[in-house]
């Protein structure tokens, strides 16, 4: 199983997501299989900027991870998404958090997420769809 955090907090959000979820469930080798409920979170550094709404899409995959962050990359660009400073506002991110249970750690990829843990905003709808997946994480890392 794959979990994606997807967040929005520019433009209108809630669209932004739907639409991501939308492009991620129009690729053939992509089976989304839930949608966490979303939540409106508080901004985590970076320059004052507006609310996020954040949720976790749950997936399978015939994609490499590598291939998935290409993926996932292009919906990114395809909503516009401007790449500035860190932390900046975004109208989507789409970040891979758990790849089955693989440990990645390439220049570009890191996998599970090396921030996952520490961000509520993550851990809260990962939860929801995964009430065991604290322990799970600390089994594979
Ligand atoms: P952030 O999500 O940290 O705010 P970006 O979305 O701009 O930042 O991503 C910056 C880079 O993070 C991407 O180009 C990607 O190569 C890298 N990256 C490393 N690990 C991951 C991961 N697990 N999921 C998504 N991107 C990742
Ligand atoms: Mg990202």
């Amino acid at each position: 199983m794959v979990y994606v955090g997807i967040g929005s907090n520019l433009g209108d959000r809630y669209d932004n997501i739907a639409k991501a979820v939308k492009y991620i469930k129009a690729n053939g080798k992509i089976t989304v299989s839930r949608v966490s409920p979303l939540i409106e979170t508080d901004p985590v550094g970076g320059p004052l900027q507006g609310k996020y709404i954040n949720g976790v899409i749950e997936l399978t995959t015939e994609l490499s991870a590598d291939e998935l962050l290409n993926v996932l990359a292009e919906i990114e660009d395809r909503l516009g998404r401007k790449r500035s400073v860190k932390n900046a506002p975004r109208t989507i991110d789409l970040d891979i958090l758990l790849f089955d249970a693989q440990r990645i750690n390439t220049k570009n990829l890191k996998v599970p997420h090396p921030l996952m843990c520490e961000r509520e905003f993550v851990m809260s709808p990962l939860r929801q769809l995964c009430p065991d997946i604290d322990a799970f994480i600390k089994k594979i890392r």
